[in-house]
């Protein structure tokens, strides 16, 4: 799945480099040579990731690193600090402030990129192209195709829409932990949108109807007062 990625470069040569690298491996790219203009472009839209240069004019790297973790919005996005400096102590700061990742220059665009892949496989697994197969589920983004293994063994295609697609990306990439409906529009949805929490609902009911030939539908289970939870664990106790 294509994801947005803030590269805040001031070096234009170095900047045009991951830009085009980042294109060409199918994301979107937002850029900015100063913290400042980050800010103004995250405002705006908040990325699935963040390249942050250490040195720039004004503001530096890991002053934004802790301004971005310091914001409930931002709280969460992940961070790979980009660095000329290669000292430990340094590499300590940039953790410290909350980067994910650190990667030294000069660096191989096959190299940044492969640091990228996983970082986003760590922190925010429903945005790469991985097959996920849980609970007898299989789901693959790169196809869009999902299927079911029914009681019987048998393995079905399973016809789902693409709102219900992404809901079933997230709680397969993040099983057993209760959502509320606020954060499953911001997740799967994109924050900025505003819809009401109810919306929720509506998918989660075609969800489950898209389930239920294979006798999935109760893997998507209704946390009262606290939202959903794609749980796995009450199937494994029958099976075991
Ligand atoms: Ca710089």
């Amino acid at each position: 799945m294509p994801s947005t990625i803030l590269v805040v470069e001031d070096e234009p040569a170095i900047q045009e480099l991951i830009a085009v690298n980042l294109t060409f491996a199918g994301h979107k790219v937002l850029r900015a040579a100063t913290a400042e203009q980050a800010a103004t472009l995250v405002r705006a839209e908040l990325p699935d990731l963040v390249l942050l240069d250490w040195m720039l004019p004004g503001a530096s790297g890991v002053q934004f690193a802790k301004q971005l973790r310091g914001d409930e919005r931002t709280r969460d996005v992940p961070i790979i600090m980009l660095t000329a400096r290669s000292n430990e102590t340094d590499k300590v700061d940039g953790l410290e402030a909350g980067a994910d990742d650190y990667v030294t220059k000069p660096f191989s665009p096959k190299e940044l990129m492969a640091r990228i892949k996983a970082v986003l496989r760590r922190r925010a697994p429903q945005l790469t192209d991985d097959l996920v197969d849980i609970g007898g589920l299989a789901l693959d983004p790169a196809t869009h195709r999902l299927s079911g293994v029914a009681p019987g063994g048998v393995r079905r295609t399973l016809e789902i829409g693409p709102t219900e697609f992404r809901l079933l990306h997230f709680f397969m990439t993040h099983p057993e932990r209760v959502y509320s409906r606020a954060q499953l529009l911001d997740q799967v949805w994109g924050d900025h949108v505003f819809l009401e929490e109810r919306t929720v609902d509506v998918h989660i009911r075609r969800l489950r109807h898209a389930l239920s030939p294979t006798g999935h539908e109760n893997l998507v289970e209704t946390v009262r007062g606290s939202g959903y939870r794609f749980s796995v664990a009450e199937q494994r106790l029958v099976v075991v």
